[in-house]
């Protein structure tokens, strides 16, 4: 698949007229507003309305005939544009855009987007990072060790490397990618739409609306070629250490017997590494392959073989459906249900014509991205904070979670048509949105067969043959597959970091209680930037992609300011963090996963919600856009002996 150029001039007339009738109405509505400038198309009848849940609504709810009226509009404005035209609003000014955004969405879109947006689009391009003086670092010897070459790691490389700051990234594996290296299990693929679930620098033309895992990883290979990171990162280095001397102000990095000095340390090991491995009895004795989802192994055939999957989380829902005609009988294990929504775009692939508008028509992808972002990322949000005052409080949050949840009860229900015995098992008790929300990519269709059975009875231990549930009843299989998630609340699993004072990072966290300001610097600590810190996971769903993004700039402003401003030490000020955890710890007090009704990952043994963000994508994009280097205390270079 192609990468997308920027739109040439002329245009092949023919595939336009084609490619329309597949068009994004909402989307084309924009592009044709842009080139002609006619207000005309942000009014009634080319308004679209509100599309349902997470759905695309590519109709935009237009009449035929409004929806004729814009293909012929538009396709006028593009030839017009295709034989010279310059468009009308090249660049929307604030309240324009504003308006735009609300429009395309048939709904209000809050404000704070327009700045954003207005950067993501490219209307007002974000600055490329100043580069740094060469001869600062070559003075200073300043260099930056990136912990793990994932999506974060990446993020970090490009920003650095545009930035001229040397710096070595430090793999365990062999390849980069990330957790998109390592999950390679019947299924995988993102759950986040492909055109957001994309790197804002490096734009792809996707092969399937939600992409599986070959492609996702390839792509993040390819991306790290067309930057030339590869000759930065070292693979097969499994880093055990991080060691600060407050002394020399540098960070001594060891894997085994190597080890690397460095400025400023950027940990982007991820959050989605460790497998959970469940303490069953029997594991060990079961007579047949037993792994996670996350250690998929290459030769295991599952064909004609009883399969037995414990755990219905995101992986096994992206496994079951992609095994189940494979395998003789199925046997799912389900400790508790989860919400998941319909998008008739889950398995469809993206039509060549649609790749075409990506790629030639103007404004046409970053406006398809910009609605995509709005659903996903924060859309939801509001609905998500708890109404004293509502009356269903075990149920829901407030009015329009409920809503919600009548939704996708009604989904539920269709889906499980007739059988009374899987609503009830598959419908949640608790309101929708407390875990991840999961996308219907064949789940209850799965479930429904006759040689698959959902079990909802606890899994106690496996004997040689079998899984054995709290009721004493086995199941037999052929082999297991422990679909149990990840251990996602111990921060930089594996590796020891010592801080100043000789403070153990692990230590000063606690047990299950790591915390660093806006998930990204921790006092005592200095120069040390964590991607995918606590609390920076969008619970909500949307891209964590966007999130390293404005991680990586952060981060990268930071280092640079070290080399002009001559700082040697930058450590996050304790008020810093605690003003930081108090605002998280408030926000999360009135949200969904502070509800009691689901168990989760997200929360740590006192309760506190340790993984996700109380934010919206936003409003991180804006605490993260520029750093404050009063939340700081930065120590100067020790002037050098004569
Ligand atoms: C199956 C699956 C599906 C997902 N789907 C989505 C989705 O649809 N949308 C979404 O937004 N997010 C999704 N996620 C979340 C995903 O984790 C992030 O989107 C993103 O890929 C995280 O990138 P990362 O670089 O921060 O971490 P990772 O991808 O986890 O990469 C961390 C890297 O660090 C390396 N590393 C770790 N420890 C060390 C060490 N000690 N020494 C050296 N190297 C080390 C690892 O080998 C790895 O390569 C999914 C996660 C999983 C597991």
């Amino acid at each position: 698949m192609s990468l997308l150029p920027t739109p040439q001039r002329p245009l092949d007339e023919r595939r336009l007229r084609a490619a329309v009738e597949v068009a994004n109405l909402p989307t084309l509505a924009m592009v044709t507003y842009h080139l002609t400038g006619d207000d005309r198309w942000l009014r009634d009848p080319f308004r679209p309305t509100k599309g349902a849940a997470l759905e695309p609504h590519d109709t935009g709810g237009f009449a035929a005939s409004a929806a004729a009226e814009l293909k012929a509009g538009a396709v006028e404005a593009i030839t017009a544009w295709s034989r010279g035209a310059e468009p009308a609003v090249p660049a929307p000014a604030p309240e324009l855009l504003q308006r735009m955004l609300s429009t395309t969405m048939g709904e209000s879109v809050p404000t704070e987007y327009e700045h954003l947006m207005r950067e993501e689009m490219g209307f007002d391009p974000e600055p490329p990072p100043r580069p740094v003086p060469a001869a600062e670092v070559a003075d200073r010897d300043f260099s930056v060790v990136v912990i793990g070459a994932g999506i974060s790691g990446l993020i970090a490389a490009v920003r650095l490397k545009a930035a001229g700051v040397p710096f070595v990234v430090l793999e365990r594996g062999d390849e980069v990618g990330g957790v998109w290296r390592t999950n390679t299990y019947p299924g995988a693929g993102v759950d986040t739409p492909s055109y957001l679930y994309s790197f804002s620098f490096y734009p792809r033309n996707w092969s399937t609306h939600f992409s599986k895992r070959d492609e996702v990883a390839a792509y993040t290979a390819e991306m790290a070629d067309h930057f030339g990171l590869r000759e930065h990162i070292e693979f097969g280095v499994d880093v055990e250490a991080a060691t600060w001397d407050d002394d020399a102000q540098r960070w001594s990095v060891s894997a085994g017997d190597r080890r690397w000095s460095a400025a400023a340390v950027i940990s982007a090991v991820g959050l989605f590494n460790t497998p959970k491995i469940p303490d069953l009895p029997g594991l060990d004795t079961f007579d047949g392959p037993v792994f996670h989802t996350a250690q998929w192994p290459d030769d295991v055939d599952l064909a004609g073989r009883r399969v037995a999957v414990v755990g219905t989380g995101a992986s096994a829902m992206q496994v079951v459906p992609a095994v189940a005609d494979r395998t003789s009988r199925l046997t799912v294990f389900q400790r508790s249900p989860q919400w998941v929504a319909p998008n008739a775009e889950y398995f469809a692939p993206v039509d060549d014509d649609v790749h075409w508008l990506m790629a030639h028509v103007p404004y046409y992808h970053a406006w398809y991205r910009f609605r995509l972002a709005w659903v996903f990322n924060d859309r939801v949000h509001a609905s998500l904070q708890i109404d004293d005052s509502w009356e269903h409080p075990d149920r829901s949050l407030n009015a329009v979670n409920d809503g919600h949840r009548r939704y996708f009860t009604r989904y539920l229900e269709q889906q499980l048509a007739g059988r009374p015995d899987l609503v009830e098992k598959c419908l949640p008790d608790y309101p929708p949105f407390g875990k991840r929300m999961l996308l219907d990519n064949g789940w209850f269709a799965a479930l429904r067969r006759d040689d698959v059975e959902l079990v909802t009875d606890t899994v106690t231990r496996l004997t040689e043959t079998g899984v054995v549930t709290a009721g004493g009843e086995e199941r037999a299989a052929d082999v297991v597959v422990l679909s149990t998630g990840f251990d996602a609340q111990h921060y930089l699993p594996g590796i020891r970091v010592t801080g100043r004072d000789g403070q153990d990072l692990h230590e000063w966290w606690g047990a299950d209680d790591a915390a660093a300001h806006l998930g990204i610097t921790v006092p005592g600590f200095p120069n040390l930037f964590l991607m995918y810190g606590p609390n920076t996971n969008a619970g909500a769903g949307g891209s964590f992609i966007f999130v390293a993004e404005s991680q990586g700039r952060y981060i990268v402003d930071l280092v640079t300011s070290m080399i002009r401003d001559g700082i040697g030490a930058l450590d996050c000020r304790p008020e810093a963090l605690e003003g930081w955890v108090s605002e998280v710890d408030q926000a999360h007090d009135r949200m969904v996963w502070s509800h009691p009704g689901m168990s989760t990952y997200y929360r740590n043994a006192r309760g506190r919600v340790v993984t996700n963000s109380p934010y919206r994508v936003v409003d991180y994009w804006a605490m993260t856009r520029e750093p404050d280097l009063a939340d700081f205390d930065a120590a100067p270079v020790p002037a050098r002996a004569a």
